[in-house]
Formats: C-alpha cells, sequence, structure tokens
C-alpha cells in the first residue's frame, strides 16, 4: 500500500523534475521495498494509480539521469531500480539458485579506480559489480550436513 506523501516534493523539484503524484509514490515505494526492483513490480504496485507501464519506464528513466533512483542489470533483461540515497551507492548478491537479490552499501572500487587512474591515466567515471553465487539458504541446503546451527 502506497500513501500520499510529499516527502519527494522537494528532492524532485531540487533536481528540476515536477513533483507529480504519481513521481512521489513511485520513491515512496522504492523507499519501501529497501532494495531493487524492476519496472514491471514497481508497475504492478503502484496498480490503480493511473501510471501505466510505459509512464513507469519514463518516469524511471527520468528519475535515474536526475540521481534520485539507481538503477542496475542485475538479472533478466530487466533493469533493476532503487531509492538512490546521497553520497553512497549500493552493489548487489544475486543468487544463482532462488534468485533472491540482496545488497550491500560498501565500496572498494573507489580505491581501485584511483590506482588504475595513476596507472593507466583511464578516469574511472562509474562501475558495476555485482555478486554471483549461493544465497545462506541455498548454500546450507547444498551441505545439508554443514554448520546448520552457528
Ligand atoms: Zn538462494
Ligand atoms: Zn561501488
Amino acid at each position: 500500500m502506497v500513501r500520499k506523501t510529499h516527502e519527494f516534493s522537494h528532492p524532485l523539484r531540487a533536481h528540476g523534475l515536477r513533483s507529480t503524484e504519481s513521481a512521489r509514490c513511485l520513491l515512496t515505494l522504492l523507499k519501501n521495498l529497501e532494495g531493487p526492483a524492476t519496472a514491471k513490480m514497481i508497475h504492478d504496485r503502484l496498480e490503480g494509480r493511473g501510471c501505466d507501464l510505459a509512464t513507469v519506464h519514463r518516469l524511471l528513466g527520468r528519475l535515474e539521469r536526475a540521481g534520485l533512483v539507481q538503477g542496475s542489470h542485475l538479472k533478466g533483461k530487466s533493469r533493476w531500480y532503487e531509492l538512490a540515497e546521497e553520497g553512497r551507492h549500493y552493489h548487489h548478491m544475486i543468487c544463482r539458485r532462488c534468485g533472491n537479490i540482496d545488497r550491500f552499501g560498501y565500496c572498494a572500487i573507489a580505491t581501485l579506480s584511483e590506482k588504475v587512474r595513476q596507472e593507466s591515466g583511464f578516469g574511472v567515471e562509474s562501475h558495476s559489480v555485482e555478486l554471483f553465487g549461493l544465497c545462506r539458504r541455498c548454500g546450507q541446503k547444498r551441505h545439508p550436513g554443514g554448520d546448520r546451527t552457528k
């Protein structure tokens, strides 16, 4: 359930965007999800708010360009979106068995980028790091005799 909110009016205007109800609802939804979602998932949640899928796509594109939303390619062909936070970004752990996506908010790439710049003169502007493997639950299923109690 997405409630009416004006929480995002200011950030929207500060980024030169119109503070429409659909934009505010979308940002509130992403905030409450605390994880990435595709345009389709967002559209399903916003159903009944006069926002068709094409509008959700357009809105997400605009919000991403404005830096209010972070978009990543995680799995499948869709782009995954989540609320961007000032001064931080997220990377993801994608379980190749159950498809669960978890995220972490620390990043070691800044140090690496600086090293690359010094050594090769390449100016890094952005990066993408996604980790693929087995989540804790799936990892334990694979080793049923494992350290379940720890
Ligand atoms: Zn899993
Ligand atoms: Zn990073």
